[in-house]
C-alpha cells in the first residue's frame, strides 16, 4: 500500500518527546529521545528531570535545571516555550537541540504535566525542510492524505500513556466501508480508490479538530477521540454515518456512487494494551455488519 520504507526514514527523524508530571518526574520517554541522548527509557523514566540527567545548558553555559528550566516555567505558567539549548549525551558530549515545552491539562483544566519536544539542531539546520517532508511521508497515507497506521499507533500509545498517568479519557471509532468489494467489482479498482478518498474526505470534514483520523488498512479507518464519553461518541458516529451515506463520487457519465459505513466504538480502559481496545472496537464494528450494516455499535 505504501511506496516508502518506514524504517529507512525513521533513523532520520531525530525528534525526542518526553513528558514530566507536575513534580517534574519523567513519565514518558520516546525512541527519539533515546536516539538523541543515548539514554534508554528504563534509565530515565521515574527519575526527576532536575536529577540532572540531561543537564540542559544555554549558549553561555548556564545550568538551566537550577533556574530557567523551561519545563518548570511551562508547569507554572502554562506558557509554551521554545529555546535553543545544549543537552548532555550519555557519552558525555553536548548535543545542540531546539526544545519546545507545552503544558498538559486534566479534565478540570489544571496543568498536570508538561511535554518537551526536542530536535537535534544540527540535523534541523541541514535538512529541516527535508525532515518536515519525510515526517509527513511517515505520518500520512499516500492515497487518502489522512494519517496512516503508523501515526494512529503512535497516537494510541501516547493516549494510553496519558490515560494511565493522568486519567485522560479517550475512545476510538473503527469504521469499515460496507460491501466495498462490490464497488471494485462493478466499477473497477481506480473508481474504488476515488470512492475511498471521498469517504476519507467526508469523515475528515465532520470530526472535531483534535480528533486523529487515519487509515488503518484497506477500507478500514480509525478515529481516536480524546476527552470523550460514549454519548458524544454515538453522536459523532451517527453524524458520520449520515454524512457518508449522503456523499457521492461522480463518474464521468454523471453517475453518482455512494457507500455506507459500519462503525464500532469503545472507550479505553485504564491499564489495558491499546491492541485490546482496537480489537474490541473491531468486534463491535462486526456486530454492526451482522445486524444489517449502515449503523454503529458503541459500548
Ligand atoms: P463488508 O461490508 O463485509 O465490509 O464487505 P466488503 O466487500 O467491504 O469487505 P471485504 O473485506 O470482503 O472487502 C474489502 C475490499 O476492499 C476488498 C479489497 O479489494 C478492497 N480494498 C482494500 N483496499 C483497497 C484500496 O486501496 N483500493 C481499492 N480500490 N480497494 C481496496
Ligand atoms: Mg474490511
Ligand atoms: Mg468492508
Amino acid at each position: 500500500m505504501y511506496n516508502y520504507d518506514t524504517n529507512l526514514f525513521m533513523s532520520h527523524l531525530y525528534e525526542g518527546v518526553y513528558i514530566v508530571d507536575a513534580k517534574r518526574k519523567i513519565v514518558f520517554w520516546n525512541t527519539g529521545s533515546e536516539q538523541i541522548t543515548g539514554y534508554k527509557a528504563e534509565e530515565v523514566v521515574n527519575s526527576f528531570c532536575f536529577n540532572n540527567i540531561l543537564r540542559h545548558i544555554d549558549a553561555k553555559g548556564n545550568q538551566l535545571c537550577f533556574g530557567g528550566c523551561p519545563l518548570q516555567n511551562t508547569l507554572e505558567t502554562g506558557k509554551i516555550n521554545e529555546n535553543d539549548v545544549f543537552l548532555h549525551h550519555k557519552n558525555g558530549h553536548r548535543v545542540p537541540v531546539t526544545v519546545k515545552t507545552m503544558p498538559l491539562y486534566d479534565s478540570q483544566g489544571k496543568i498536570v504535566a508538561a511535554v518537551e519536544v526536542f530536535t537535534d539542531t544540527r540535523f534541523k539546520e541541514d535538512t529541516y525542510d527535508e525532515n518536515k517532508q519525510l515526517k509527513k511521508l511517515l505520518e500520512m497515507d499516500n492515497m487518502t492524505k489522512i494519517y496512516n497506521r503508523n501515526y494512529l499507533e503512535f497516537t494510541l500509545t501516547s493516549a494510553s500513556v496519558e490515560n494511565n498517568q493522568f486519567g485522560t479519557s479517550f475512545g476510538i471509532l473503527f469504521i469499515d466501508i460496507d460491501h466495498f468489494k462490490n464497488i471494485n467489482d462493478t466499477y473497477g479498482h481506480n473508481t474504488g480508490d476515488e470512492v475511498l478518498k471521498m469517504v476519507a474526505n467526508t469523515i475528515s470534514s465532520n470530526i472535531r479538530a483534535e480528533d486523529v483520523f487515519g487509515r488503518w488498512g484497506g477500507e478500514e479507518f480509525i478515529i481516536v477521540l480524546k476527552r470523550i464519553n460514549l454519548e458524544t461518541m454515538k453522536k459523532i458516529a451517527e453524524k458520520l454515518r449520515i454524512t457518508v451515506k449522503n456523499s457521492y463520487h461522480k463518474l464521468e457519465d454523471g453517475k453518482e456512487i455512494s457507500v455506507t459505513i459500519s462503525i464500532g466504538g469503545s472507550q479505553y480502559k485504564s491499564g489495558e494494551p491499546v491492541e485490546a481496545l482496537v480489537e474490541r472496537a473491531d468486534g463491535l464494528m462486526y456486530e454492526s455488519k451482522q445486524s444489517g450494516r449502515d449503523r454503529y455499535t458503541i459500548k
